[in-house]
């Protein structure tokens, strides 16, 4: 098993399909005052039959989940024909897709006939004044849950992300725990990070998963579940009485560094092997200029024997935004 200098074992990619987005949210992709954000050129950004080809490499290498994101993963064009190539790589135990979930309704049903069994839906709060602002579009909550609704009918399993930052959308904690609880659907709360460096992000704007937790088992009493596999980042619990699950991601509060078994893979073909990293490893310019699996192989064990980010566990001990971090829409959370 390939693992690194800290003995974790590589088990999970995650491959943004394209650093495109049709969302503003302030904490992520931020509308910049008129300012255009770059994108990458179409030429740029790997095929689906690169990202294949990767993917079965990454399989061969011992990884067992793949989830694919963005950037938002529905605006790549026949994103279901990508999701139909990586469904059939043999060893791969479990593919998922992180969404927005505005185009979800037009898609759900093209996405499960490729294959697809679970995605994640992030959703940030129902309120009609606070959602669309979050998302910097305009958007309202109802056609996110149309396509939440809708995927389910087609037989995806759906989970629901929310970032909580305080101040933003804390006073939706407990309608959203309600309605998803009603909905019987698992959300998990996210503690929102200093991911990248637009989003000028304060300690204290975050909102510690045990506030959440206690806000929550006010209303709807809560149990703590154990683990399902090694590497979990979602600590689990369940409204006592029902079956019905809710998840906490405690990033910046209790740190799963330890436990980090996810590679990156940037839409033009980079790989991170944190997401608070500033640099990648080209793999696509190997492939381009005709490295065999065997050579990029190589690059890989070379960049994951040598691992040692622990970011999360030492924030402390860095500046908090030093203008040279990757973006969360461009490596994909
Ligand atoms: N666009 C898709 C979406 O929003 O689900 C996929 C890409 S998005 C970058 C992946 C996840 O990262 C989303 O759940 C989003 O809420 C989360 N995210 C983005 N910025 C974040 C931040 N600063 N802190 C915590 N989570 C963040
Ligand atoms: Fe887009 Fe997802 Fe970032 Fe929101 S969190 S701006 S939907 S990439
Ligand atoms: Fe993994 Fe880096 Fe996050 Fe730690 S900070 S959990 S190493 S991605």
């Amino acid at each position: 098993m390939l693992t690194d200098v800290l003995g974790r074992p590589l088990l999970d990619l995650r491959i943004s399909v394209t650093d495109r987005c049709n969302f503003r949210c302030t904490y992520c992709m931020p509308e910049t005052d008129g300012q255009k954000y770059c994108f990458m050129k179409k030429s740029a950004l790997m095929t689906f039959e690169e990202i294949t080809r990767l993917a079965e490499i990454f399989v061969s290498l011992g990884v067992r989940k793949i989830r694919l994101t963005g950037g938002e993963p529905l605006l790549r064009k026949e994103i279901d024909r990508l999701v139909a190539m990586i469904h059939k790589i043999a060893g791969l135990e479990d593919l998922s897709l992180t969404t927005n979930g505005f185009l979800l309704k037009r898609y759900a049903f093209a996405l499960k006939q490729a294959g697809l069994d679970r995605l994640n839906v992030s959703l940030d709060g129902l309120d009609d004044e606070i959602f669309p602002a979050i998302n910097g579009v305009g958007v309202k909550s109802s056609s996110i849950l149309e396509g939440i609704d809708e995927a389910i009918r087609c037989g995806i399993k759906v989970k629901v992300n929310m970032v909580v930052k305080k101040g933003m959308n804390d006073c939706e904690i407990v309608p959203m725990a309600a309605y998803f609880k009603e909905k019987e659907i698992t959300l998990r709360f996210i503690e929102y990070m200093d991911v990248g460096s637009r989003n000028g992000w304060k300690l204290d704007e975050v909102m510690p998963s045990k506030e959440i937790f206690n806000m929550i088992s006010e209303k709807m009493p809560l149990e703590p579940l154990k683990e399902n596999y090694y590497g979990e980042v979602a600590k689990r619990c369940r409204y006592a009485g029902t079956d019905v699950e809710v998840g906490f991601i405690s990033s910046v509060s209790q740190p799963f560094c330890g436990d980090c078994t996810r590679c990156r893979l940037s839409a033009d073909g980079k790989i991170y092997t944190c997401l608070f990293a500033s640099r990648g490893t080209d793999l696509l310019s190997s492939m381009r200029s005709g490295a065999s699996n065997d050579d990029i192989i190589a690059q890989i064990k070379g960049v994951w024997r040598i691992r040692r980010d622990r970011y999360s566990q030492e924030r402390g001990k860095h500046p908090t935004l030093n203008g040279k971090r990757i973006e969360m829409s461009y490596i994909g959370g």
